[in-house]
């Protein structure tokens, strides 16, 4: 999985600085669509919210067109896992929503997600989704130079594993982010720490588990996009880009000004 002649991309200050600003357009994205989320609105209702926004604010959605994508969003609802498309499915009391956003802003790239509970929901989906954002904050902290990628990983899968029986998707994974939405490298969400890449100051990187109640088999729907679960049981997805720096990890893609 790491090959050595793909380099990371290593980023000035300056531009840290251009990715906190594309990262703050995609926080404030998803804290208007989490806000709009209830029972009886579709997804379409929710990417038209998101679209808004981002060009209000200056910026570029990075998904629309993204190898043919056809929104700005994804949301992937209850078995769906990631990549799902928005439309006219209407959402109720009881789901659980992943929502997936990125932004462009002079060229450098922000990209989170967040899972959201549609009215009450059940007990076991509200701790999959905390327990996935928990796994996510545990491979964050692991951002910092000296570390190794894996270290990364290994953090996710140490938090999800301690808490149970749960699913680790392991066909998709987090990745390298800055002039690109997608870079090298990959970022598993489960490994052995101390081996990949060493981590160093100017990376940046996005750091996503995606966790299921049940088993982390699955597959793509006929619309070539949408992964769900294999055996229909909740996924959850959370997401942050965070950039690593001389004074540990800085997560760019929330609202508050976060340095772990
Ligand atoms: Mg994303
Ligand atoms: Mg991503």
């Amino acid at each position: 999985m790491f090959r050595k002649r793909e380099s990371i991309e290593i980023k000035s200050m300056e531009q840290i600085a251009k990715m906190r600003e594309a990262g703050l357009v995609v926080a404030s994205t998803l804290r208007l669509v989490a806000d709009a989320v209830r029972p009886g609105i579709s997804t379409k209702e929710l990417d038209v919210i998101a679209h808004d926004n981002i060009l209000h604010m200056g910026a570029s959605p990075s998904f629309l067109g993204y190898h043919g994508f056809p929104a700005v969003i994804c949301t992937s609802v209850n078995d769906e896992v990631v990549h799902g498309i928005p439309g006219s499915r209407v959402l109720h009391e009881g789901d659980l929503i992943s929502i997936d956003c990125g932004a462009i802003v002079d060229g450098w790239h922000g990209d989170a997600a967040i899972s959201v509970l549609v009215g009450d929901v059940a007990p076991e989906v509200a701790e999959l989704s905390r327990l996935t954002e928990a796994s996510m904050w545990a491979g964050l902290a692991q951002a910092r130079a000296g570390g190794r990628l894996s270290d990364i990983g290994h953090a996710v899968e140490a938090v999800i594993n301690a808490a149970g029986d749960y699913g680790i998707v392991e066909e998709y994974v987090g990745h390298g982010i800055g002039t690109s939405m997608h870079m090298h490298p990959p970022v598993p969400n489960y490994g052995k720490p101390g081996q990949g890449p060493r981590l160093s100051v100017g990376m940046a990187l996005a750091i996503e588990p995606m966790v299921c109640l049940g088993s982390s088999e699955v597959g793509v729907l006929t619309d070539g996009w949408t992964v769900v679960t294999s055996d229909h049981r909740y996924a959850a997805h959370w997401e942050h880009t965070v950039a690593i720096t001389e004074d540990g990890p800085w997560v760019l893609t929330s609202l508050d000004d976060i340095h772990l």
